[in-house]
């Protein structure tokens, strides 16, 4: 008699654009101990801030639209604190910790002083400012227009170059949160001083969009970064444009939707900059591979910045505009980010089935020295191939 040989259970791998295809593209060793290793990333700053300031947005919004919270600006203490620590709470059921030199963690009895000065918790240090910032900066002029919040987004593709026996599947999902934006909801606000909508009106791109489509509804996607604005020659640059095409398509083939007129992403760490970020601006304006260059005052004290120097004050103006970048939908567009993706998951896969037939970490999943990324990488000292001047061991 014969036994018959259980078959492979059945399984199309998921992945989500944020967690998993553009942490693959920043680096893929890192990606692989970030994500799949049975190692928890200790603190990654990025991945902890970026959770963060998109659940604050997101609760910030609801509280909005259910309780009486209509008149800004948001008094922090109060108002704001009370969002981050649903938001910390939520995160930590999920492992996520914050990092102490980023959120004050303590804010119930029995706490200690940690990395805080003194123990008049809460603290309002990095990510408690950029969160106040981005809903008394946006919120006015965002939360009005929402008209599905967190909208989960999920398709499946095929997978590319799919070889029976080699790859795991025939087909890949892929995975999104979005918040949307209703033409409904922007024609009542058209008449107030909106600051999207003026930005959206003011631009030809949109209004020819907007004329071409056959009905009058139409969306805005909406999704929000807990980082600064990226130079345009960057990698990241073209990676977020991607991303927000593949949400639109993703977003078209919802029953409930209606076309997508453009995409808005918000780089909210603008609003509050760092020493690291004037640096970083600096270095854009002055090679010029920044789209939002800085004007008269702003443009001098940005400059003359050096490290040694305080953080200077620069114009809301500038810091608003910084924040905000529209992404153009266009049929061409969404064709390339969808076949950029498949590669990046043809790349995912091809590195999985190297691991799964016992060629190691190391040689299965490619590292991408970079000194950014390494910098803060958890796993530099055991990486074959850091970017060489960022510090292989680093003391707390
Ligand atoms: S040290 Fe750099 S190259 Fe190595 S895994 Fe970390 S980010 Fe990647
Ligand atoms: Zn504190």
């Amino acid at each position: 008699m014969s036994l018959s040989v259980r078959s492979k259970p059945y399984i199309i791998p998921e992945y989500s654009l944020t967690g998993d295809l553009l942490s693959y593209l920043t680096c893929g060793l890192q990606y692989r101990y970030q994500n799949k290793g049975t190692l928890p990333p200790s603190m990654p700053i990025q991945l902890w801030f970026g959770e963060f300031i998109h659940g604050v947005m997101e609760e910030a919004y609801l509280q909005w639209r259910d309780n009486d919270l209509k008149e800004f600006p948001w008094d922090w203490k109060t108002q704001v604190r009370p969002i981050e620590e649903i938001i910390d709470k939520r995160l930590r059921s999920r492992g996520l910790y914050p990092p102490s030199n980023l959120f004050c963690p303590y804010y119930e009895e029995g706490h200690q002083q940690g990395f805080c000065d003194d123990l008049e918790h809460p603290h309002k240090l990095v990510a408690s400012q950029r969160a106040e910032a981005a809903i008394n900066t946006w919120g006015p002029h965002l939360f009005p227009l929402i008209d599905n919040a967190e909208v989960r987004l999920k398709g499946i593709r095929d997978m590319p170059h799919y070889q029976k026996d080699i790859s795991r599947s025939n087909y890949y999902g892929i995975t999104g949160v979005i918040d949307v934006l209703s033409s409904v909801n922007m024609e009542v606000h058209s008449s107030s001083s909106n600051l999207i909508l003026k930005i959206l009106e003011e631009d030809p791109i949109f209004k020819k969009k907007v004329e071409s489509f056959d009905s009058k509804k139409y969306e805005v996607i909406i999704d929000y970064k807990g980082m600064k604005r990226p130079p345009v020659n960057s990698p990241s640059w073209n990676h977020h444009q991607w991303q927000v095409l593949t949400y639109s398509w993703l977003r078209s083939m919802q029953n409930d939707s209606n076309p997508v007129a453009k995409g808005i992403l918000f780089y909210l760490n603008e609003l509050v900059p760092f020493k690291g970020d004037i640096g970083d601006i600096k270095a854009d304006v002055k090679s010029e591979n920044t789209d939002v260059m800085p004007l008269g005052e702003d443009k001098n004290k940005i400059l003359k910045w050096h490290s040694k120097k305080d953080i200077p004050e620069l114009s809301d103006n500038f810091k608003i505009k910084r924040s905000i970048r529209l992404i153009d939908m266009d049929y061409e567009s969404i064709q390339h980010s969808l076949r950029e993706f498949d590669n990046v998951v043809e790349d995912i896969e091809k590195c999985t089935v190297a691991e799964i037939n016992g060629a190691g970490i190391q040689k299965s999943w490619h590292p991408r020295p970079e000194k950014r990324t390494c910098d803060a990488c958890d796993f530099k000292t055991f990486c074959s191939n850091p970017e060489p001047s960022s510090q292989r061991f680093s003391v707390p």
